[in-house]
């Protein structure tokens, strides 16, 4: 303890990380070089805590962080869901041994995660899903099928959520496994989208196993960890968030980017950036296809302004907030709603100024810049039914609102008594 009170003011994050990326950021490094600095400064992963690679910043804090090195030209922190969803779920879940065998591969960026949640029969109803964990030994051997999983074609782990006791009702026999995809039975299918993207995948596990210490946060505890990952999934992916997960050089050790060039990836990473609805880039569209004297067009951008604006204060608001360790109950569920609103708004400003145009798609490569002025318009479009799915569709995030928040009755049904070998299957 000291009276000093130096020691008690804390240095502005921005300056500090535009001071340190000064003296450390080379563009000449590969990308796994420069993610080995990044990571272990704490800079890929602020709102880690010091002793497991992040620096204890608030969420507000972190995202201005992130924003001053796109700001200097520098690359970004490892994208994808090790970053965004397994690193802080296994912070809050995990021994101190897993958190030791995983955070620091994760924050350098030398594995990619996915998350092996959702199955053909059992996406909103996730708790009803059917792989099977059985144990042998030490070990646990999988049977069963995932879908969307999002990465999984470059994942080397996963957060897998599997049954062990369908004795017991549906939300009670489950438990959440950290496996290792490189291993025979794993067999990853990637789904073709409509934007001409394989984003996602079908996992098809047969045998597959996983040690009994690769078990997070207990046997037969998984859906409490399912929820923080999910937690963490609304909160980085709705209205406001920073983008975090949209860096153009992906992690881990099967997308190839880890050896390459760490600069070559910094304009990429802005191209990648242009998928969220910004109102600049529909008023760049409008000014180009002579729609901006068009009254209906003026109103649909003044609407897309204001819903951006009105996303962005709640999250400001959010994080201020729990920077003073208060909280708005239902908040993550709140910005992911606004989130899909505003996707499906930008794809019907963006339509609506393209017009006969908005047909026009071209579906060849990755980088589209070079065929299609509108590249970004369209990709928007093609994407935006995605957000009202994705991490809990929009009924789903009004369900928890009415249930969790605003104390409405549950469903009807016995599911929370009944054994889940006893309930009725989708399939
Ligand atoms: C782009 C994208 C990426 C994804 N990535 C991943 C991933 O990486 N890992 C993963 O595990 N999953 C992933 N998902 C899957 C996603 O979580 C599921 O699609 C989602 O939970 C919905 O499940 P479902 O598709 O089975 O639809 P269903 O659950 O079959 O729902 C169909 C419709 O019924 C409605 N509905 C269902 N139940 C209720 C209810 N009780 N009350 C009111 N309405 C209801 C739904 O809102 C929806 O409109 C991804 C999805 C997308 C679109």
């Amino acid at each position: 303890m000291t009276n000093d009170p130096v020691e008690h003011v804390r240095a502005d994050p921005v300056q500090e990380v535009t001071a340190w990326l000064q003296e450390h950021w080379d563009p000449d490094l590969t990308v796994g070089e420069w993610w080995e600095r990044l990571g272990k400064a704490g800079w890929s992963a602020p709102t880690l805590p010091t002793e497991w690679y992040g620096r204890g910043l608030s969420t507000a804090d972190s995202a201005r962080v992130h924003r001053a090195i796109r700001d200097f030209g520098a690359l970004g922190p490892p994208g994808g869901l090790g970053l965004l969803l397994a690193a802080p779920t296994i912070v809050a879940h995990g021994t101190d041994e897993q958190k030791r065998r995983y955070i620091e591969d994760i924050v350098c960026g030398r594995e990619g995660w996915c998350q092996l949640f959702s199955e053909p029969a059992a996406g909103s109803d996730l708790a009803g899903l059917q792989t099977r964990a059985v144990r042998d030994g030490a070990e646990w051997v999988i049977n069963g099928q995932k879908v969307w999983t999002s990465n999984a074609q470059i994942a080397d782990r996963g957060m897998l959520l599997a049954r062990t006791n369908p004795d017991v009702p549906k939300h009670r026999g489950l438990t959440y496994f950290l496996l290792d995809m490189h291993q025979p039975g794993v067999d990853v299918r990637p789904l073709r989208e409509l934007t001409g993207r394989s984003l996602f995948n079908e996992v098809f596990l047969t045998d597959v196993r996983v040690r009994d210490d690769d078990i997070l946060g207990g046997l037969d505890a998984g859906w409490a960890v399912a929820n923080t990952t999910l937690a963490f999934e609304r909160t980085g992916t709705g209205a406001g968030a920073d983008g975090t997960a949209n860096s153009s050089a992906a992690p881990g050790t099967i997308a190839g980017h880890l050896t390459q060039r760490a600069g070559d990836f910094v304009r990429g990473r802005q191209e990648r950036m242009s998928l969220t609805v910004r109102p600049e880039l529909y008023i760049e569209a409008a000014r180009r296809h002579a729609k901006v004297d068009d009254p209906l067009t003026r109103q649909h951008l003044v609407a897309l302004y204001i819903e951006n604006e009105v996303g962005r204060y709640l999250t400001l608001r959010l994080r201020a907030l729990r920077a003073s360790g208060s909280d708005i109950p239902g908040a993550p569920n709140i910005a992911k709603l606004r989130m899909s609103e505003l996707f499906r708004l930008g794809r019907e400003v963006g339509l609506g100024i393209l017009g006969a145009r908005g047909m026009l798609h071209d579906y060849r490569g990755h980088d589209r810049s070079n065929v299609n002025p509108d590249r970004a318009v369209l990709e928007i479009a093609l994407w935006s039914p995605a957000p009202s799915i994705y991490g809990g569709s929009d009924q789903i995030q009004r369900n928890i609102l009415a249930e969790r928040v605003l104390g409405l009755p549950r469903e009807p049904g016995d599911e929370r008594s009944t054994p889940f070998r006893d309930l009725r299957k989708n399939v």
